[in-house]
């Protein structure tokens, strides 16, 4: 299915990531595993994939970074030919009050989920307007598109990955290269287990199907938007959220 594709997973040592990798490498596509600081996680990653008879390897890179994002890109084209798929996963919160807020706070969340998003995006574009093809799938969040109280950094962040989408997707539609954006609910992963339990009941009672999801809820609808089967589909936001944005 996605035999002979290559695909770059960022913030894939961990949670969704991890799983969009596993995912994709299982339909057959060489997986590029990129991390931040967890670099023995990645390599868990990697053997997984490898165990299950993939292809993948495990490569540093803070995308917050434009040069070394773009480090990054050139080392995988010039290693496996070309990039067939780009998933822009990597993600972080620094949740706060709106007034207790700090700018550092603000910057950072930003600087990885959105620029770290761009980065990757500008860095790759070339390369996949001359293979004339090419799936970029960003994530977002149901932050994003609702809008989340304690989180003004996060939602600021998840709603420009939306907007930078349907930009990029119109910018880049003529060059037979799709870019979507999927945008996950609460799913169990590190990042929601630092919530309190009363929290989580309190958004548990909001989710219309009454649970949090798996990372292969969200796994399996990148793996979609990366697929042939997608190929006409483009500028959207797929919501991977038992019902919330409804
Ligand atoms: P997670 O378990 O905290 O994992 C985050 C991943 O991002 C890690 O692999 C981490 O790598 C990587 N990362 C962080 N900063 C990075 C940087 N500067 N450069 C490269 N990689 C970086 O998070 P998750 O829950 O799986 O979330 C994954 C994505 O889904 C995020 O974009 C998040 O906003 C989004 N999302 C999650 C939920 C949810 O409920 N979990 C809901 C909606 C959207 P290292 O460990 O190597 O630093």
């Amino acid at each position: 299915m996605l035999k002979d594709k290559v695909a770059v997973v960022t913030g894939a040592s961990r949670g969704i990531g991890k799983e969009i990798a596993k995912t994709l490498a299982l339909q057959g596509a060489k997986v590029i595993v990129n991390f931040c600081g967890s670099e023995e996680k990645a390599r868990e990653t990697v053997e997984e994939i490898k165990e299950a008879g993939g292809v993948a390897e495990a490569l540093q890179c803070d995308v917050s970074d434009f040069d070394k994002a773009a480090e990054m890109m050139e080392y995988v084209v010039k290693q496996y030919g070309r990039v067939d798929i780009l998933v822009n996963n990597a993600g972080i919160t620094r949740d706060g009050l709106l007034m207790k807020m700090s700018g550092e706070d603000f910057d950072a969340v930003l600087d990885t989920n959105l620029k770290g998003a761009f980065h990757c995006i500008r860095h790759v574009a070339r390369q996949m307007v001359k293979q004339r093809g090419g799936r970029i799938i960003n994530i977002s969040s149901v932050s994003g598109v609702l809008g989340n109280a304690g989180q003004v950094n996060y939602s600021a962040s998840k709603a420009g990955i939306i907007g930078m989408t349907k930009a990029a997707a119109r910018e880049l539609a003529s060059r037979g290269i799709t870019v979507n954006a999927v945008a996950p609910g609460f799913i169990k992963t590190d990042m929601t287990d630092k919530l309190s339990d009363s929290v989580k009941e309190g958004v548990t009672a909001q989710i219309p199907l009454r649970t949090f999801g798996e990372t292969k809820d969200v796994a399996y609808a990148v793996a979609f938007l990366a697929s042939e089967e997608a190929r006409y589909i483009t500028g959207q936001v797929l919501c991977v959220d038992g019902g919330m944005a409804m």
